[in-house]
């Protein structure tokens, strides 16, 4: 087994507001790791901190945050440990972010050549002729028709999935081995999305790139993912294959998101999760689902599980997936 190109250990990011009177664990001791060239689905409601646990891996969270703890290993280097100067030379080098809205990452003043060529001209130091080649292939790469004449052309001349395939050509410009893309797919219409998505696959056969896919949507997951990672109020409550987790879920927080989806020819209403995510900053006592779960008991809400094994490559922090039969004959008496 090849050693994982991206380790996360016990990371911790937090937000500290109302003048520093108040901490906010937004990411709460997560752990995952990724290998080159698998897709790893970070997945969840809207608050559970996938965003900031990916701007944490990236250097690039708000000043009120803050990573307080765990590490963050890439090829074995601590990225917790560099100055934003280092930070600045992995970023587009050995880590590519590509984010939901192209119009954000893009800047309408400069032409897309401009805009491509910077992260090969800064981090790849390739200059002139071979920085045009480059763009040119980069642009192909990722089906734009006529690159040479399009490099010329500024952001607003371009339609919304060509804008979001730039994003694509930029963030592989500078040969980075981990693209974090946050709902990169969310701004774009569905048969756009489809292509969008068969062309980050081909892209990933070609290149081994290895790729964290942050949504909402689990037909994206599904589609595209080798493993997934469950996120619910800052902490990972399920982890594992995703033709484990869809096939037999452990957690009923995953389970809730499957039967949450909408399944084609059927009739049935479509099932919601009862209740809100809840607020960070005040967190329920026990397990922080037990308000919204179905299965929860009284013993849920007094004792916060822990991470435990229920599979090979597969855990889950509930007290339903616990090794010990006596606890989970605790939890079914209470
Ligand atoms: Fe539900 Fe209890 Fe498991 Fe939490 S620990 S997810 S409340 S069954």
């Amino acid at each position: 087994m090849t050693t994982p190109y991206l380790e996360v250990r016990d990371l911790q990011t937090h937000f500290t507001t109302f003048g520093g009177s108040r901490v906010v664990k937004a990411v709460d001791g997560i752990s995952f790791s990724l290998r080159e060239g698998e897709t790893l689905g970070l997945v969840g409601e809207s608050g559970c901190g996938k965003t900031t646990t990916c701007l944490s891996i990236v250097g690039l969270l708000p000043p009120a945050a803050r990573i307080a703890g765990g590490e963050i290993r890439l090829a074995g280097e601590d990225l917790t440990k560099k100055s934003p100067r280092e930070m600045r030379r992995i970023r587009g080098r050995k880590i590519a972010m590509i984010l939901q809205d192209p119009m954000a990452s893009l800047n309408p003043l400069f032409n897309i050549y401009t805009q491509v060529s910077e992260p090969a001209y800064y981090h790849l130091g390739i200059r002139r002729q071979s920085l045009r080649r480059r763009v040119e292939d980069l642009l192909r790469s990722v089906r734009i028709p006529s690159p040479a004449m399009r490099m010329r052309n500024y952001p607003h001349q371009m339609s919304g999935g060509m804008r979001q395939r730039i994003v694509g050509a930029i963030a592989l410009a500078g040969g980075p081995k981990l693209i974090i893309a946050d709902e990169p797919t969310t701004n774009l219409d569905v048969t756009i999305q489809a292509q969008y998505l068969d062309l980050l696959k081909d892209i990933q056969q070609e290149t081994g790139v290895a790729i964290i896919f942050v949504t909402h949507n689990l037909g994206i997951v599904a589609k595209m993912c080798d493993r997934m990672a469950v996120m619910y109020a800052g902490k990972i409550v399920e982890c594992g294959s995703v033709r484990d987790l869809f096939g037999a879920p452990s957690h009923p927080y995953t389970k809730a998101l499957l039967g949450s989806m909408a399944k084609l020819g059927s009739k049935e209403p479509l099932f919601a999760i009862p209740g809100q995510p809840p607020d960070l900053a005040n967190l329920p006592p026990g397990c922080a689902f037990h308000p919204r779960c179905a299965e929860a008991t009284q013993h849920c809400s007094e004792h916060e599980p822990k991470i435990v094994p229920c599979g090979q490559d597969w855990t889950a922090k509930c007290w339903l997936a616990h090794p010990k039969e006596s606890l989970r004959h605790d939890h079914a008496r209470a």
